[in-house]
């Protein structure tokens, strides 16, 4: 039985392992704290990145190592891929970890972004507003996630506020200024590709963030056109570049009906959750085929579907539960303000009945706010 390993035991890897076992894969987490909720459903090998001995027994037990955790560092992974193979490359990791290489790759592939410019010092800060203009938002070019490292500043005036917030992070990891993008939409494209080079994505997902984390999605996007293609042949090209194996995300803003580049995630991402009840094969599954060299399933969609992002805390689960064709998600970890700690996907054939059980689900949990872009975008001809 093949085994497949797991850096970091967050919910990404909780969800890989339940893909992993009906296609008889084992899997093996490696987490720093013992309360990993991945080790709820996967053996769990505690330690941190830095310790060899135990990574070196880990890669041992395992064929396959890939990843939850996009931050690991690229050491680690760079040490592991001389013993097992590694997939994504640790290569291909490192871009995605760095946003300053991941948006000069993004436009040597052919893939607009918002304007950048890479930050060092308060001088560079002042320089790089001239030339990106305000709004602007400074971000810390490594180790950010769920909006954190970043500020907005609204005109040059907030420069010193900026400094102040990021500049001693900025001094070790270095930052980057880019200019607000009034963005009319936000997208992802789940893409796949295996050790064969075969390629697939899912249909493209809207997206709404919340101060910085992501609320909600709706699957497939409306109204994409061609959108949809031109983010497939862009996210082909970014896999063909990096020479990439497994599930990536590439998020996209559209602006004046163009796409520009914000990031990738080098591993299964949280707006492609809905792919495991609305997709005929999930993200996960399709992540743990291409790491371990099987055909890649069917990417298309069952029908329509809108995830939400249970943030902070759990609602009452009962309004999801008793309702049809929706599907509910508990992590199993504590409580924490902006912590993720599940979803629910409503899955419908029609818009109509979409906007139907995602109205009752929200009215039931007093959650009527947080779901309005998605009734709004179902609600119009
Ligand atoms: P993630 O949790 O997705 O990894 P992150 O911390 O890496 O998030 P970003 O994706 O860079 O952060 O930003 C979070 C959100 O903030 C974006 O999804 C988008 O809604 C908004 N945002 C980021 N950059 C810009 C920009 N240049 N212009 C407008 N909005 C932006
Ligand atoms: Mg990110
Ligand atoms: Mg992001």
């Amino acid at each position: 039985q093949p085994v497949l390993g797991i850096l970091g035991g967050g919910q990404l890897a909780r969800m890989l392992a339940l893909a992993a076992a009906p296609l008889g894969v084992k899997t093996l987490v490696v987490d720093s704290v013992a309360d990993a909720c991945a080790g709820q459903v996967a053996p769990l090998v505690v330690a941190d990145w830095k310790d060899y001995e135990a990574l070196e027994r880990f890669a041992a037990m395992v064929d396959v190592v890939t990843f939850d955790f996009e931050n690991v560092p690229a050491e680690t992974a760079h040490w592991l891929a001389g013993r097992v193979a590694v997939s994504p490359v640790p290569g291909a990791l490192a871009v995605a970890q760095d946003r300053l290489a991941e948006k000069t790759l993004f436009r040597e592939c052919g893939l607009d972004t918002p304007a950048f410019v890479a930050v060092d010092t308060r001088e560079d800060l002042d320089r790089a507003i001239v030339e990106v203009g305000a709004p602007a938002i400074l971000k810390t070019r490594r180790l950010g996630y769920d909006g954190k490292g970043q500020f907005r500043l609204k005109t040059a005036a907030d420069a010193d506020a900026a400094w102040a917030a990021l500049g001693a992070q900025g001094a070790v990891h270095g930052l980057i200024l880019e200019a607000f993008v009034p963005f009319e939409r936000e997208l992802s494209v789940i893409a796949v590709r295996n050790r064969e080079g075969d390629f697939r994505t899912w249909p493209l997902t809207r997206n709404w963030h919340t101060d910085g984390v992501l609320s909600l999605s709706l699957a497939p996007a409306p109204d994409i056109d061609e959108l949809q293609r031109r983010a497939t042949d862009l996210a082909r090209t970014l896999a063909e570049r990096l020479d990439y194996v497994g599930v990536f995300a590439l998020e996209l803003f559209v602006k004046d009906g163009q796409l520009l580049g914000n990031e990738m995630a080098p591993r299964v991402h949280n707006s492609g959750h809905w792919t495991i009840e609305g997709a005929h094969t999930s993200q996960f599954e399709n992540h743990v085929r291409a790491v371990l060299g099987m055909p890649l399933g069917d990417t298309g969609a069952r029908g329509l579907s809108c995830m939400f992002n249970w943030i902070g805390d759990l609602p009452d689960p009962a309004p999801v539960l008793t309702t049809a064709d929706a599907h509910w998600h508990d992590y199993g970890k504590q409580a924490r303000p902006g912590r993720k700690v599940g979803h629910a996907t409503i899955c419908a054939p029609d818009e109509d009945t979409l906007a139907g059980r995602v109205g009752h689900v929200a009215r039931s949990l007093d959650r009527e706010e947080q779901a309005n872009p998605v009734l709004q975008v179902l609600a119009q001809p």
